[in-house]
């Protein structure tokens, strides 16, 4: 009798439980942000010592700081397609290597981004910063026609053009770099329209926060749920800063860079708590790839990671990142592991919203996030910036233990001590492959061998079988890169000028 009468208390509970969250609770906004070429050794508080990075070490503290992230690719475009699909690069063609300015592809339409899958619900949608994922004719590609519905941004990186317009602070100060000098100079594009060609650096970030800012507070004021996506620039090559940033942190032009950066970030903070949008809001951190060690102090750093930006050892694929959402995710640090990739499956639960009916590759960590529990990920697979199905996976990750089936280096890792990082180290293969345990070695410096540890024979079996029940599953999408450049396709403020790309200038 008491039994059932528990039992009744208790289904009375819950249904008020469901009608309070039916009728009253709004969907959570969601602000992703994404730097770019910055290390795992960058930020304050994941031990630089010269970093100024006070907002994100404050979401860092009231938020949960992950130890074992992965993005998919140690370059650009592949790590950004795969961050708003949730799925592999391999998958939606986004390889080898990244988009240029007259790139005839981008992330192909019937790929479902973030945004995409949020506008069924109701979601206010916006991107600003670098886009990296196509421009194409009349701007097939642009995020206004991949589920946002608005952009601002420069839509590559900001060394694809000239850098005789990019000057630093103060004014008459010439940026670190020569960049691509044969390409148009930079646009600052509005949807699909073009506002600055060449865009002022100096000024960039106030009208990013200005334009992040006031969306915030317009879908705010509508009572409708938003979805801002931030990928900075900033930490990428050749850094810049405006007034506010530039000579104010100890660490030189990337440190400058990342305080910019990071001053946006407390002005989002800021509106958000103005607005009462704080504790309704998910905000997510990471980086697109490791650190450009060939810049050298103009590079990012990845801390006690093995090698940068371009290779398949950690450094180029291990980020930092931070989930933070004040009385709903408990402030902490999580080794799980975990992926750009979970972040559409994670977002689109939260949301209540459909998945793509597509083979998604990420899995959703709302329980590692809010109960503090597991990660469903129990392996990270790692391709190299020019994948094949005929070389497959470079690196497997199955738990702690990381297997290389190739190691190469790369000229974005060159100018480190470490041989292995350097564009020398050609493609080696491994049979058996190169095994670390990445909990006890994070550097990957110390192999371990099978007649040392022959109790490793299991987990190279598993590593083995799960590699295979992968790439039985991948279907490499047609390469968006390979399909080529035409310098037609680059923006031009002055579509019919001639001589360009000199004459593209407004
Ligand atoms: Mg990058």
């Amino acid at each position: 009798m008491l039994l059932q009468r528990n039992m009744a208390l208790c289904s009375l509970v819950l249904l008020s439980v469901f009608l309070f969250y039916s009728c009253f609770a709004s969907p959570p906004n969601f602000v992703l942000l994404f730097a770019d070429d910055l290390g795992f050794g960058d930020l304050g508080c994941y031990g630089h010592p010269t970093s100024l990075t006070p907002n994100l070490d404050r979401l860092a503290a009231g938020g949960l700081r992950f130890t074992d992230f992965y993005c998919t690719s140690p370059v650009c475009s592949p790590s950004r397609a795969s961050l708003l699909t949730g799925r592999y690069q391999t998958r939606s063609g986004i390889y080898p290597g990244v988009l240029y300015p007259g790139s005839i592809g981008g992330l192909p339409l019937n790929e479902t981004t973030i945004a995409e899958v949020l506008k069924p619900q109701g979601y206010a949608t916006a991107a600003v910063g670098k886009w990296h994922l196509g421009v194409g004719l009349n701007g097939t590609f642009l995020p206004t026609k991949q589920g946002f519905d608005q952009y601002l941004g420069i839509p590559y990186s900001h060394d694809m053009g000239p850098c005789w317009n990019l000057t630093c602070f103060p004014p008459d100060v010439k940026c670190f770099g020569s960049c691509d000098i044969g390409a148009v100079t930079v646009p600052l594009m509005h949807n699909e329209v073009i506002k600055q060609q060449p865009v002022d650096f100096l000024d960039l970030e106030r009208l990013y926060s200005d334009f992040a800012t006031n969306f915030i507070t317009t879908s705010a004021k509508k009572k409708q749920p938003f979805f801002l996506y931030y990928p900075s620039h900033h930490t990428h090559y050749p850094q810049y800063a405006g007034p506010h940033a530039a000579g104010k942190s100890l660490r030189g032009p990337f440190g400058d860079a990342l305080l910019e950066f990071d001053n946006t970030i407390g002005n989002l903070l800021a509106t958000l708590e103005q607005t009462g949008e704080i504790n309704n809001t998910l905000i997510f951190f990471t980086a697109d790839n490791g650190p450009e060690l060939m810049r050298m102090s103009h590079g990012g750093n990845a801390g006690l990671l093995k090698c940068g930006k371009g290779t398949t050892y950690d450094g180029g694929m291990r980020e930092p990142a931070i989930a933070f959402w004040p009385g709903t995710i408990k402030p902490g640090v999580t080794h799980e592991l975990a992926s750009t990739l979970d972040i559409l499956p994670t977002i689109a639960k939260l949301a209540g919203a459909k998945l793509p009916t597509v083979l998604l590759d990420g899995v959703e960590m709302t329980d590692l996030l809010i109960n503090g529990g597991t990660s469903e990920r129990e392996a990270m697979m790692f391709y190299p910036t020019d994948p094949t199905e005929m070389y497959g996976l470079f690196a497997l990750r199955l738990g702690k233990y990381k297997a290389h089936f190739y190691t190469r280096g790369a000229g974005h890792s060159g100018t480190v001590p470490d041989k292995d990082c350097q564009i020398f180290s050609v493609l080696k293969a491994h049979d058996p492959p190169l095994l670390f345990d990445l909990e006890s070695d994070p550097s990957e410096f110390y192999p371990l061998f099978l007649f040392e540890h022959p109790e490793l024979k299991d987990v190279l079996e598993r590593i083995m079988k799960v590699k295979q029940q992968f790439e039985a599953t991948m279907v490499f999408g047609e390469s968006q890169i390979d399909k080529g450049s035409n310098p037609d396709l680059e923006p031009c403020c002055n579509p019919q000028c001639s001589p360009k790309p000199s004459c593209c200038h407004c």
